[in-house]
């Protein structure tokens, strides 16, 4: 078809987990071209970042405008637009489509969609992101040092860790979840948090609504007593309830997912099941730490396994 574009890689998002294998493709000297609708990802949206090696102390939204410079310092065409479907085609290569309807072959892809945290779902959440609204405790946690007090909203692990590295930096911990019980927490982590002087378990208690003006946040409501009101005052929420991987091109391709997690599984290269396919950065069950430095890592890891599939291909055809 005449207006279909040839390339070596296509990479799928915005974030640091596609610029850092789209400038290690472009650096292997392989065709590449990265296609995503929305700039940064996560990390453009979360405010100051403290913990990126060499960069101490940049805003999310800059330390991406220095990927993608460095991206498009080296020519690399970018595609204003989500990858829509993926196919494999008969001679081992694929056939991406975008929203817009532009169409590329490519030997190799890199999917590095990331994944969609959940939100509570309540008035303001989506406006006091960043303003006292967190979704990341490991990424957030020191900038809550010596504050009165936060509350971390779940069950699962990550709101029992997040609870406890808080316990740390802010002087009182509110751990709120509307079960009963946590759920499947290591034990190791209980008794530390029953232990903790600073830290407050409300269980079988819901958060109704979030309160503050313009500044953002200042406290809660929830659906229980506590001194006589239902309502907390409190410096910051973090949300941990999860986050679901974007798995809608993963499943088109009939890609392994990892069983417990539900993230496309990779290997130590970033080969998902398919020959050809690679995934990167919070999408994959690569690590469980998902930070923008381990999403960049493994989008160079990618990069490489996307080149040596390249070479290969020339090689075979
Ligand atoms: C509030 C918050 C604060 C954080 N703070 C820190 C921090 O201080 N330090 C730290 O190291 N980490 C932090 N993180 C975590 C970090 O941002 C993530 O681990 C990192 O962004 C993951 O990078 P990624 O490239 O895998 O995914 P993302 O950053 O999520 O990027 C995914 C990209 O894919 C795009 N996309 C989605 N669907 C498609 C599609 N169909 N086609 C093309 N593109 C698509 C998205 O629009 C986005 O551009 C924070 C996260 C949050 C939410």
């Amino acid at each position: 078809m005449s207006n279909e574009i040839n390339t070596d890689v296509l990479i799928a998002g915005l974030g640091a987990a596609a610029y850092s294998a789209a400038l290690y493709c472009k650096r292997y000297q392989i065709d590449t071209v990265i296609v995503g609708e929305e700039f940064g990802g996560e990390t453009a949206i979360g405010g100051m970042i403290e913990n990126y090696p060499g960069q101490p102390d940049i805003d999310g939204f800059d330390l991406m405008m220095k990927f993608k410079e460095q991206v498009d310092n080296l020519n690399t065409e970018t595609f204003d637009s989500n990858l829509k479907n993926v196919e494999k085609i008969s001679d081992g290569s694929f056939r991406s489509t975008l929203n817009n309807g532009e169409i590329f072959l490519s030997k190799s892809v890199i999917l590095a969609m990331g994944r969609e945290r959940r939100k509570l779902g309540l008035d303001n959440e989506e406006e006091w992101m960043g303003k006292g609204v967190s979704y990341c405790s490991t990424c957030d946690a020191p900038l809550y040092k010596n504050k009165e007090a936060v509350a971390v909203i779940g069950g699962g692990n990550a709101a029992v860790e997040g609870t406890i590295l808080l316990s740390k930096y802010a002087k009182k911990v509110y751990l709120i979840y509307r079960g009963s019980k946590f759920f499947r927490p290591e034990p190791i982590l209980l008794e530390i948090l029953n232990n903790s002087e600073n830290i407050i378990i409300l269980l079988e208690t819901q958060v109704i609504s979030l309160l503050g003006d313009e500044k953002g946040l200042n406290g809660i409501k929830i659906n229980k007593k506590i001194n006589d009101q239902k309502h907390i005052n409190l410096d910051g929420i973090f949300v941990e309830i999860g986050a679901d991987p974007r798995l809608e091109i993963p499943n088109q391709l009939g890609l392994k997912l990892n069983s417990d997690s539900g993230e496309v599984h990779v290997d130590k290269h970033q080969n998902t099941s398919v020959k050809g396919i690679y995934a990167a950065g919070d999408l994959t069950d690569g690590t469980d730490l998902k930070q923008t430095i381990t999403a960049a890592s493994q989008g160079a890891i990618a990069a490489l396994s996307a080149y040596q599939n390249v070479l290969n291909f020339k090689v075979n055809k």
